[in-house]
């Protein structure tokens, strides 16, 4: 508790706050520490600017490249002990470094929220006080403050502090120890009770397991075997194969080893079901981390992670930071799915950052799914991922039948073939379900005249406004924009105003007019908004009753509806000449999953797939269930022009109201990286293309710029966006442009 030795080498606190900038901050030890451990991971408050904000001291150091007399002390150390394991703590160094993102906000996205405002008093930790070092005999100074003065012994006599529990037990009432704060002789410091975990009941299971057929069997045994150890399994089972059933023994396994499952599902939102059979099947603890919860859940969530009580920890992307106290096995379900790169802020993928995870954990890691991605598919051709195949739908369910329904020439009704009245009646007659799938919701995606051309257009965005039925009005899907729909137009005000194209609220006008005695469950964004909407929607599906189910591509993915004989796709069409170089294997992964609804039970499967490209080589290889061999010939297809998995690339991006600032932000970048020798070699190694309009120039009132990166290394690539982004910062532009990093992109636009 005394003064630090005048002869020790000054420390400085290094220390990661929530601010865009990619380094760290420099601090002097607080005011009057008391010696207290300099750990990583404990949460500390400064001031920064004009502001005060709550960081995470990173390292410590006798050096700091700023002159000591410029560095501020910090205000406060909030944790006594760490509050992010250094395995976490890792993990987030990388993520940030390999997604060339600020460390500070990494921790942001990582931590829960109370964690992040620095409070968790009340949260399961409590405050602890204790006597601040002093230079001179406090004693005296508080000589006219019996009670301060009792309260300051007391602290003395208590070096590891006490709580305001202890220091009311020791008669001391809380408004002395603020009036001792005031005079900034007491400290702070938030203790977290020891993680004390309850033991895991004796019998983990609620209910027994099915008995497995081989090739279930052979991929949960190739599992459990390494448990302990790294290695990254792709688990491709077609729709319907059990795969959850493995992932279930899989964590059995785990469980028994007395270690941690964590899970990453899609969206539990739109899922409850795999959520249920988790619950279902085990009696340990099960923590679910998703965006639904409010700030406690959450953090009792995290901590039950952290400490052990929780056997199996289930959630969404950001799920992937959660800290484990016994780690076993990660599974990552769904891997090929888009939700798991996050798309603003930190773009990291979660599927990637889970990968990097297991290594450091030395735990096995399985990625499951119907449609892998196809760089999983190449990571397992490289012999990087050991692959394990479910070839067969499991218990006594067959593969549905896909046929192609050519549009050329057929009458339609709101985009359904008439044929498909006879066809969706037979089925429901049978007491079956139908699922029609669209993947647009609203009634129509523009307004035109028929007289002049008009369209409805957004005017912030390079995009037409949906025409939306209920509630009528036309709607920016990209910016939230509504405006009433005209009824005469607003050009030429001839009364000649016609929706072009097909939603799903059009869709299910014509269906409602076929089958008026039939149960239609609509379900895209438009109809689950409300809390609780998505499960009573599901549940109506589970009553199974004969029914339509109708919706966009929440109804694709993961769900098991037994009732379902027919799957009606309305229109592969527009996915099928997509700009964008993933856009096929995206589609080909969207049909699959949605085909995979189709006969998962005892009823047998059919699929209609509406088209008028009923030869297209896509759609044909789907039809025989080639996803692999479609995938074989995409591959192929991104061997010849580098692209990933055979090339990397990173996306900068830079947006503004004024256009030409965000050109020109990228292109002054663009002119100075090219001045240094250094990069001159990059430059040789690193394709550099733009800066370009984005694909949508204009959004939310703000046009886009792009500058993509693309080499067959990593390395340079990494450099050279290294370099770029210094340039980046250190460019007067970069504080009135809007400009993001994206290693990886899964999007282009
Ligand atoms: P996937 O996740 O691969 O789409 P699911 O795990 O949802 O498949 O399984 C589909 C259905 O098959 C579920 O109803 C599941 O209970 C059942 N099932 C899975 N494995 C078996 C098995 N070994 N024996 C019998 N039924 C099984
Ligand atoms: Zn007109
Ligand atoms: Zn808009």
């Amino acid at each position: 508790m005394s003064q630090p030795d005048s002869q020790a080498p000054t420390t400085y606190l290094q220390v990661a706050l929530p601010v865009p900038f990619r380094r760290l901050f420099d601090y002097h030890t607080p005011h009057r520490w008391n010696g207290q451990p300099l750990q990583p991971g404990i949460r500390v408050k400064v001031s920064f600017g004009n502001r005060q904000l709550i960081g995470v001291l990173i390292s410590t150091t006798h050096q700091s490249d700023w002159p000591a007399n410029k560095l501020k002390p910090v205000l406060e150390l909030i944790d006594e002990q760490p509050l992010i394991p250094p395995e976490l703590l890792k993990l987030c160094q990388w993520t940030a470094k390999y997604y060339h993102h600020s460390l500070g906000e990494t921790l942001q996205v990582a931590l829960p929220a109370v964690l992040r405002q620095g409070k968790t008093a009340g949260y399961g930790t409590a405050t602890k006080y204790s006597a601040a070092a002093a230079d001179q005999d406090q004693t005296i100074a508080l000589s006219r403050a019996p009670k301060q003065l009792a309260a300051y012994k007391a602290l003395l006599e208590h070096p590891s502090g006490l709580t305001l529990a202890g220091l009311k037990g020791l008669g001391i009432a809380s408004h002395i120890i603020q009036g001792l704060r005031q005079k900034q002789l007491i400290i702070a410091v938030e203790a977290r009770e020891p993680a004390t975990a309850k033991p895991w009941p004796n019998s983990l299971l609620r209910q027994p397991a099915l008995s497995l057929n081989p090739a279930q069997q052979q991929a949960v045994t190739k599992v459990s075997q390494l448990l302990g150890q790294f290695c990254c399994f792709l688990l491709q089972g077609v729709t319907g194969s059990g795969k959850t059933e493995v992932y279930l023994q899989i964590i059995e396994a785990c469980l028994k080893q007395k270690r941690q499952a964590l899970v990453l599902i899609p969206e539990i939102g739109l899922t409850p079901q795999t959520l249920q059979r988790f619950q279902a099947r085990f009696s340990v603890p099960i923590a679910t981390l998703h965006s639904n919860l409010t700030d406690l859940e959450r953090w009792q969530a995290w901590q039950a992670a952290a400490s052990g009580q929780a056997g199996i920890v289930i959630g969404t992307r950001s799920a992937i930071f959660t800290p484990l106290a016994k780690p076993g096995v990660i599974i990552i379900d769904e891997e090929h799915d888009g939700s798991f790169k996050q798309q603003d802020n930190l773009r990291y993928s979660a599927r990637d950052v889970a990968v990097y995870r297991a290594n450091q954990l030395q735990t096995p890691i399985v990625l499951g799914s119907a449609t892998p991605a196809l760089e999983s598919l190449y990571n397992a051709a490289m012999g990087r991922y050991q692959k394990l195949e479910l070839p067969d739908r499991a218990g006594d369910a067959k593969p549905p039948a896909i046929n192609m329904l050519d549009l050329k020439g057929k009458p339609l009704s709101d985009g359904l073939a008439l044929d498909l009245q006879p066809l969706i009646a037979s089925h429901l007659t049978k007491g079956n379900q139908v699922l029609v799938f669209i993947n647009r919701r609203g009634f129509a995606p523009t307004l035109i005249c028929h007289e002049c051309g008009w369209l409805s257009d957004c005017s912030h965005c390079d995009a037409h406004l949906t025409l939306h039925r209920y509630p009528p009005l036309l709607r920016c899907h990209h910016c939230g924009i509504e405006e009433s729909i005209p009824t005469l137009c607003p050009q030429c005000q001839q009364n000649s105003l016609h929706p072009v194209g097909t939603g799903t609220e059009r869709c299910e006008a014509t269906l409602s007019q076929w089958f008026p005695e039939t149960e239609l469950v609509r379900i895209d964004r438009d109809t689950t908004q409300r809390k609780n909407a998505m499960q009573e929607l599901l549940e109506k599906i589970h009553q199974e009753k004969p029914a339509i189910l109708l919706g966009t591509q929440m109804l694709a993915k993961g769900h098991h509806f037994p009732k379902v004989s027919l799957v009606v796709v309305v229109d592969a069409d527009s996915g099928l000449f997509s700009a964008d170089f993933r856009g096929v294997e995206k589609l080909a992964q969207l049909l699959t999953q949605v085909a995979g609804r189709a006969g998962r039970a005892a009823t047998e499967g059919e699929v209609i797939i509406q088209t008028h490209q009923p030869d297209h080589k896509m759609l044909q290889r789907l039809q025989a269930g080639l996803y692999g061999e479609l995938t074989q010939s995409l591959l192929k297809e991104r061997q010849g022009l580098s692209l990933p998995p055979f090339g990397y690339m990173v996306l900068l991006r830079a947006e503004s109201p004024h256009q030409q600032k965000a050109e020109a932000l990228l292109n002054e970048a663009c002119q100075e990286v090219q001045q240094t020798e250094v990069t001159a070699s990059l430059l040789s190694s690193v394709e550099v293309l733009g800066p370009l309009p984005a694909p949508m120039e204009k959004r939310q009132g703000r046009f886009r710029y792009q500058l993509v990166l693309h080499a067959r290394q990593r390395q340079p690539l990494h450099q050279l966006t290294h370099m770029l982004i210094q340039c980046l910062e250190n460019n007067k532009l970069s504080r009135q442009v809007r400009w993001s990093v994206d290693v990886d992109p899964q999007d282009m636009g």
